[in-house]
């Protein structure tokens, strides 16, 4: 199964943030791919349920993540979403709520809004799952244990509190994690937490370290079916070309060595 990944969906793609932006067209034209191959959306809770053997998986299951919780992206996605009918996991970085993403500017010199907790309780009341992106997206990983323990305990509180039920699910800001931070992340109450590292989820993955598809600004359309369908790292049509090269190099070193071995028999 696939989880996919995704930032920011907007119209208006920032240059110095194409990797992580993708146009409401292109997200449009995934989202009925996803329908005509007949993926069906699912949330955490039913994977959940199904790991610990509580319940069964539709065909095709897949999950749709977002990180961060861009306003641009919930305008322009959610809508998307809801004309399919498919469900979505949404990772709040909960120090930024109704803020600006501060944590980009170092970095990338952009910032974005974040919507607020009003829109986060109509997402949660609309069916859409909302789950944990720590307090101030930091890299968890370089944090000294107590305060990577803060973020993640004092976020899912939070979460709890504004929305009144629990919440269980976190994706690591930057994909940063190690051993610890697995340990803190399920001592914090944490049931699920999605990384950064790509690659497809399979049945014997770690919960705490799911592994899931970054669909990229510069994915194309066959990139996007390509990454569906094929369960490993080649993602990007670049990769696929370098990959099908070399699987063509060799079956054409093997067929001159056949003709070789011909040449000399006869
Ligand atoms: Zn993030």
């Amino acid at each position: 199964m696939h989880i996919l990944m995704y930032h920011q969906v907007t119209p208006n793609i920032n240059p110095d943030f194409t990797d992580y932006s993708i146009t409401p067209r292109m997200f449009n034209t995934q989202m009925s791919i996803l329908k005509r191959f007949r993926f069906t959306p699912i949330n955490l809770t039913q994977y959940e349920d199904y790991r610990n053997g509580r319940s069964k998986l539709p065909k095709k299951p897949i999950i749709i993540t977002f990180d961060d919780c861009y306003q641009e992206c919930i305008d322009y996605a959610v809508p998307i979403l809801k004309e399919n009918g498919f469900t979505a996991v949404f990772y709040v970085p909960t120090d930024y709520v109704g803020k600006k993403s501060h944590w980009i500017m170092p970095e990338l010199g952009v910032e974005f809004s974040i919507i607020d907790w009003k829109t986060i309780k109509r997402l949660d009341l609309e069916g859409y799952q909302i789950g944990s992106h720590s307090l101030s997206h930091p890299h968890l990983a370089e944090l000294a244990p107590e305060d990577c323990y803060d973020e993640l305990k004092k976020s899912r509180q939070i979460l709890e509190d504004k929305l009144g039920h629990e919440v269980v699910h976190l994706a690591y800001p930057y994909g940063s994690f190690n051993e610890t931070v697995r340990d803190l992340a399920a001592e914090a109450g944490y049931r699920t937490a999605c990384t950064t590292e790509e690659w497809f989820c399979r049945e014997e993955d770690d919960v705490l370290l799911l592994p899931r598809v970054n669909i990229m600004g510069y994915s194309s359309i066959l990139d996007f079916i390509l990454k569906l369908h094929f369960e490993g790292r080649y993602n990007t049509t670049r990769e696929w070309r370098r990959f099908t090269r070399r699987k063509i190099r060799g079956v054409g070193r093997l067929l001159r060595r056949i003709r070789d071995n011909i040449a000399k028999n006869s």
